[in-house]
């Protein structure tokens, strides 16, 4: 199927793809969406975008969940959760306009970019989101003309070396800072609700995050014992998932911070700002070989996506997906899997066993829904993937990228 980029058009809703209950990742179900759809693809699952949120909801009850947009902005991820009862969390003018598009009561995000220009504050506000996020004076200086709309939480850093992206170096205050900021706020008349931290996102386990919470909930003790009494702690993302390297479950993960949280004062809000966990595992990308060659006694296969498409991941968030050919494994040889582009570091994998690939032969990546399709770009002129959202064999794309 001849396609010219962001201008293809799909068919919405009415066609039912596949059945219902047919599992969308399985090879047939691929094979199908290819010879309907063309390559490359990138498909969205919202029955597993419902079922990663259900998994984490109940491995942290009692914790309202904000589905940072970041890792996969699309309409049809955010409409799923927004059915499940969930709570989304911005930080752009760009993710403000999408869950607006798509009816997101606004009392139901929050903004959490802790440095913003005022026509981001503004824009969040007109909307009605009322929910900031700063980690220092001159941000929170920012608001003394929003006081009476706004409140804050006030971002503390936990450095993380541990997970894979540590979001702790370029945001977030030191926790001795934090006295001195809230002292200040109460000068400017500025509302802090409470306090937030990201330790990092595909976190190898969850000691930073329990030591986070430990030292929070000093904090929050301290300024209530100067009457400055905070009632919200949020504990950022960084939930890890499955990639070519398995992580822990997610209940063993979450089981010490349930544990931690237990002991918080009674009334304090605890909500998460899960992205990767939720997005990651929802979608895979399809791609095909374009061409191949023998080189130096290995099989160099040419994609029609790469590191500058769905794979943008490997360079930027540092992930190595599961990627395989889709048809079955025969007798296998050493093999590379390139993208399409001219430039040489668009390689996939240089290391893998594949079984002999003919041009067409399908490649599939899985796991592939956080931080891909999001950073790619149409570098070299070759289209980012079509996404295919589906829901339980339903077309769920509203035809507009996203
Ligand atoms: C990126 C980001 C998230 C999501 O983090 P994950 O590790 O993908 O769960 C949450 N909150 C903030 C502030 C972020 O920047």
């Amino acid at each position: 199927m001849a396609k010219a980029a962001g201008t293809c058009r799909l068919p919405i809703g009415e066609a039912l793809e596949l059945d219902p209950g047919q599992d969308l990742f399985a090879r047939e179900s691929i094979e199908h969406l290819v010879k309907r759809y063309g390559s490359p693809l990138f498909i969205i699952d919202a029955e597993r975008v419902r079922a990663q949120y259900r998994r984490l909801a109940a491995a942290l009850p009692n914790v309202d969940l904000y589905y940072a947009l970041k890792p996969l902005p699309h309409a049809s991820v955010i409409r799923t959760l927004r059915d499940e009862g969930a709570y989304f969390d911005l930080a752009t003018n760009g993710e403000v306009a999408l869950v607006e598009r798509l009816g997101v009561a606004a009392d139901r995000c929050i903004h959490t970019h802790p440095i913003k220009r005022d026509g981001d504050i503004r824009t969040a506000l007109d909307y009605g989101v009322t929910r900031f996020v700063a980690d220092n004076p001159d941000e929170l200086r920012k608001f003394v003309k929003y006081r009476r709309r706004a409140s804050l939480l006030i971002r503390v850093s936990f450095r993380s070396p541990e997970a894979v992206c540590d979001l702790s170096k370029k945001f977030g205050c030191a926790p001795e800072a934090v006295a001195d900021l809230l002292a200040l706020a109460a000068e400017l008349g500025i509302r802090i609700e409470g306090l937030s931290f990201h330790v990092g996102s595909q976190s190898a386990g969850s000691a930073m995050l329990v030591h986070a919470v430990g030292v929070c909930r000093e904090l929050m003790r301290s300024a209530a014992s100067k009457g400055q009494p905070l009632t919200t702690l949020d504990i950022g993302g960084g939930f890890p998932v499955d990639y070519a390297q398995a992580s822990l479950p997610i209940e063993e993960f979450c089981a010490p911070i349930r544990a931690a949280l237990a002991s918080m004062e009674p009334g304090v809000r605890v909500i998460a700002e899960p992205g990767r966990y939720i997005a990651a595992p929802a979608a895979i990308a399809v791609s095909s070989v374009m061409g191949r060659a023998l080189r130096d006694g290995r099989w160099w296969y040419y994609l029609d996506d790469g590191l500058y498409g769905s794979y943008s991941g490997q360079m930027y968030d540092h992930a190595r997906y599961p990627v395989a050919a889709l048809k079955p494994a025969g007798e296998t040889f050493p093999s590379v899997l390139a993208g399409p582009t001219c430039d040489s570091i668009d390689v996939i994998n240089e290391d893998l066993e594949l079984p002999k690939l003919e041009v067409g032969d399908l490649v599939v990546g899985r796991a592939m829904g956080a931080y891909t399709w999001a950073s790619a770009s149409d570098f070299n002129f070759f289209p980012r993937a079509t996404v295919l959202a589906l829901d339980r064999g339903h077309l769920m794309q509203d035809g507009r990228q996203p």
